[in-house]
């Protein structure tokens, strides 16, 4: 069984499952952003006090991309890891296999494995948080995709600055990928804050805008459902070109459930398929669910025995 990591640009964790979807966190530090030596050993010293049985192999979620032909690793927030093959690096320092994983990738495999969306064979899970983000798990197996990159549906020039009519053209939004008009831009928070900014001068964050909301306020209601329409005409395209049986929803966004009910709605009125049951929901594995996808990260034969 697997020694599990999640890192983020904050904190790394670690630990074991205990049962099927279930990894308490046993140990975590803050994440050594600028010396690699620094984030190597820390790592190393959280392997060397996991238990035997635990040390078949590492399994890591991360923030970012690993390359699959050369495990160079595409992230944002840790200086350190910049095209860095990090899975090679653990390895030489544990003399077990290292297997690394995209975070949002890790949450459609707890999903898919023990969450919301058990049993379904294609699975989509989207990740609204401060961007957009997501991942795609088939009969059970990440999809990797070329450069290490699947299941991005936040980027790409692609939406409609009126909302599909429900404003006047509002203007694209400069997006962190270079590109203007991704989705990226205006659904999850910071888009939410983006619309709401554009419609009404008004600088607020998500959270005050979704209370708003809540209480019927006008000026907020409409920054809702114009970033949540955007968010449902990109989504069902997806939809329409996977056909998952769930969309299983991680990130901060997630805990807002009126709105992910919204989104659904929404969602089911415009994809070809006559889904009758809800289709996108809350994730189960909210707070835990990079440690919980790679609990089921698995390393093929040639790495168990090429290392081993
Ligand atoms: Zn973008």
């Amino acid at each position: 069984m697997p020694v599990c990591f999640d890192i983020g640009g904050t904190n790394i964790r670690c630990g074991w499952p205990v049962a099927l979807g279930d990894v308490p966190i046993a140990a975590q530090c803050p994440t050594p952003r600028d010396s690699l030596d620094e984030f190597i050993d820390a790592m190393a010293s959280m392997v060397a006090k996991a238990p035997a049985a635990q040390c078949d192999f590492v399994a890591i979620s991360i923030a970012g991309f690993a390359n699959p032909e050369t495990g160079a690793l595409t992230i944002a927030n840790i200086e350190c890891l910049k095209g860095v093959d990090l899975a090679t690096k653990l390895e030489q320092r544990v003399n077990i296999p290292v297997l690394v994983a995209n975070d949002a990738d890790c949450l459609a495999l707890a999903e898919a494995k023990a969450g919301v969306a058990q049993g379904s064979g294609n699975v989509l899970a989207i990740v609204l948080g401060t961007g957009v983000g997501g991942g795609i798990v088939i009969n059970g197996e990440i999809v990797t995709g070329y450069g290490g990159i699947s299941g991005e549906w936040g980027h790409g020039p692609v939406v409609d600055p009126t909302a599909g009519g429900l404003v006047e053209d509002m203007g694209y939004f400069q997006c962190g990928c270079g590109q203007k008009g991704c989705l990226d831009t205006v659904g999850g928070a910071r888009g939410i804050e983006n619309v709401h900014q554009a419609l009404t001068g008004e600088a607020i964050d998500a959270e005050t805008v979704l209370e708003r909301w809540r209480a019927g306020d006008e000026k907020a209601t409409k920054s809702i459902e114009v970033s949540a329409e955007m968010v449902a005409r990109v989504l069902s395209t997806f939809i329409n070109a996977l056909g998952p049986s769930c969309v299983p929803v991680g990130g901060g966004l997630a805990h807002a459930q009126d709105l992910i009910a919204h989104i659904d709605k929404r969602v089911r009125t415009m994809v070809l398929s006559n889904y009758e049951q809800p289709l996108v929901v809350p994730a189960q594995h909210l707070k835990n669910a990079g440690l919980v996808g790679a609990s089921f990260l698995r390393p093929p034969e040639s790495k168990m025995r090429g290392v081993a």
